[in-house]
């Protein structure tokens, strides 16, 4: 049985190491495109086609095939895998990559624990029932903590992600010398600019509706019959404290009891280790499951002869 420690730790793990990667992809030449020499790095190697010498002089069948198969498996087949990825892995995790790898998710995740301790509330903007209580200790510490944040984030986010368009290290000599050409400055402060605008006014918002390998992972998450979700043993609802707990530490703002598919679920699993917490641990309602078919059939029942599905849930399941 995993435990409610277990869940937060390790998805802090993968949000910190996914970080980490994205960081360090174009330093260690792993995958990044060279504005100055126009090439594509990939894994240390210049990413070519991979096409003889003067082949558009030669009009032969040989040189045409050659050109048609270097074009496919070096131009067209790598793009459907990458394009691929997402769509599967919604088949498969649902929106399971968002709530325990991305690194936007994961900063909106931040600005909203430092919104709840500077302003008691989750959003920038109102109060919701589902915002969860903070004491208001130390309230100057994290006015100070959210500028730094406001600052520093969006600042290192800019040179990180430039540097998958311009060499890290020219890159970073820029910086030390502080003499920019135009297009790393274009780099830095475009990011920065970016990253700062989301994670204070769009946060969640853009995760539900704007963010396009989201929107393919709720889309095929939410038709494939296998994809990974949240389930709450509806046998066991009477044990339910009504404590409320999942749904505060929902940043989706999902209301897990309602036991439906939502598609701004990702998966994180904060309500699985919130109702450990109330419960106790290894006796939460809440588990990960794939597929549903099997189970919506037993749970049907369960709900049917305890007569309290209807009673805890005003939205009972289709
Ligand atoms: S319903 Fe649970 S698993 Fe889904 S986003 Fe909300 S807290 Fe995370
Ligand atoms: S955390 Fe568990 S006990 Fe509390 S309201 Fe949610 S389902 Fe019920």
């Amino acid at each position: 049985m995993v435990s409610s420690r277990f869940l937060l730790t390790s998805r802090r793990i993968t949000q910190f190491s996914f970080i980490l990667l994205v960081v360090l992809m174009p330093v260690l030449n792993i995958f990044r495109y060279d504005t100055a020499t126009h090439e594509l790095i990939v894994f240390g190697k210049i990413w070519s086609l991979g096409l003889k010498a003067g082949f558009y002089a030669d009009p032969s069948l040989s040189v045409s095939l050659h050109v048609a198969l270097h074009f496919l498996l070096n131009a067209i087949l790598p793009w459907i895998i990458i394009l691929s990825i997402f769509p599967l892995a919604g088949f498969i995790g649902g929106r399971f990559f968002c709530g325990w790898f991305c690194p936007e998710g994961a900063l909106f995740e931040w600005a909203d624990y430092l919104t709840l301790k500077v302003a008691g509330r989750r959003s920038l903007y109102k109060r919701r029932p589902s915002d969860p209580e903070t004491s208001g200790d130390n309230r100057i510490a994290f006015i100070v903590l959210a500028a730094l944040s406001a600052v520093v984030i969006p600042l290192l986010a800019g040179v990180a992600l430039t540097g998958y368009f311009v060499a890290p290290k020219t890159v970073w000599t820029q910086i030390a010398a502080w003499r920019f050409t135009f297009g790393v400055k274009a780099g830095i402060i475009g990011v920065a600019v970016y990253i700062l605008i989301g994670s204070i006014f769009v946060r969640h918002v853009f995760c539900k509706f704007v963010c396009a390998p989201g929107l393919m992972q709720m889309l095929l998450g939410w038709i494939s019959p296998l994809s990974l979700r949240i389930k709450m043993d509806t046998a066991r609802i009477a044990e339910c404290t009504d404590c409320r707990n999942c749904e505060k530490a929902c940043f989706m703002n999902v209301l897990p009891r309602k036991n439906k598919r939502d598609i701004s679920c990702v998966g994180c699993g904060a309500c699985v280790a919130a109702c450990h917490k109330e419960l106790g641990e290894g006796k939460g309602l809440f588990r990960y499951q794939m597929g549903e078919a099997r189970e919506k059939h037993r749970e049907r029942n369960a709900a049917d002869n305890t007569g309290l599905y209807d009673l805890r849930h005003n939205t009972p399941e289709p």
